[in-house]
């Protein structure tokens, strides 16, 4: 009987490629000519913005995390399908990129003991205007996939601010000044915590986050993210 519901479900909302959104067999993530087009980071990394050394234009600066780890640039099919995932109703993609996440903290982050996933916070309103938390969605899927402990809302998010993305560098750093707050403070002091989100771009917002932990005595974060973006290209 479970079967017969299981096909009727998948006959009813059949598996899609998480980067292009085609029909796949059930027990894939992706379609075939996505896997051979996305758009991995490889090579070796700077750890302060997740990007290769020739991509790295963060000329590591100093912030509150200890470095950024992410299985790809935020580019062709990977920002078709995150763009897919946040706004076109594909919820279903967070599977696809937590299998990935895992992978990569597994090989970036290996001998580091983390205490808890926890995610970068959105507004209560934002939520409920999309139906869900893409970042809790994924941080929660990465911790069992990696075995740590999922801390929901250790972080609050306080003030709504403008989308990162969309502003000029140097307006990003006060968008978001104290924006954010540790809901126990009491359970922050001496952790490691590996904080999750969905793109990072200057990394200002996981900064933000990793500021209010390492204020209340947090040993380290690391971050983890589905896709950091690339330098721009000189015009
Ligand atoms: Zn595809
Ligand atoms: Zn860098």
């Amino acid at each position: 009987m479970k079967r017969l519901v299981e096909s009727f479900l998948l006959a009813l909302f059949p598996r899609r490629c998480a980067y292009c959104g085609r029909v796949i067999p059930s027990d894939e993530f992706s379609c075939r000519e996505c896997r051979k087009t996305l758009p991995r980071v490889e090579k070796s990394i700077c750890m302060k913005c997740g990007r290769e050394k020739e991509e790295c234009s963060c000329r590591k600066s100093e912030k509150y995390y200890e470095s950024i780890v992410a299985p790809f640039y935020f580019e062709g099919n990977v920002r078709n399908g995150l763009h897919i995932f946040k706004f076109r109703n594909g919820k279903q993609n967070y599977e696809a990129y937590c299998d990935e996440m895992a992978k990569t903290v597994r090989k970036r982050y290996d001998g580091i003991k983390f205490d808890y996933v926890i995610s970068v916070p959105m507004m209560d309103e934002s939520r409920k205007k999309r139906g869900f938390d893409q970042c809790a969605l994924l941080a929660k899927k990465l911790a069992e996939l990696i075995g740590v402990e999922y801390y929901p809302h250790a972080l609050k998010k306080l003030f709504k601010t403008e989308t990162q993305h969309d502003l000029i560098y140097i307006l990003r750093k006060g968008n978001l000044a104290g924006a954010f707050d540790a809901s126990e403070p009491e359970k922050i002091s001496g952790k490691t915590f590996l904080l999750c989100d969905d793109i990072a771009t200057s990394g200002e917002t996981l900064d933000e986050c990793a500021k209010m932990l390492w204020l209340y005595g947090a040993k380290a974060t690391h971050c983890v993210t589905v896709a950091v973006t690339k330098k721009k290209k000189k015009q």
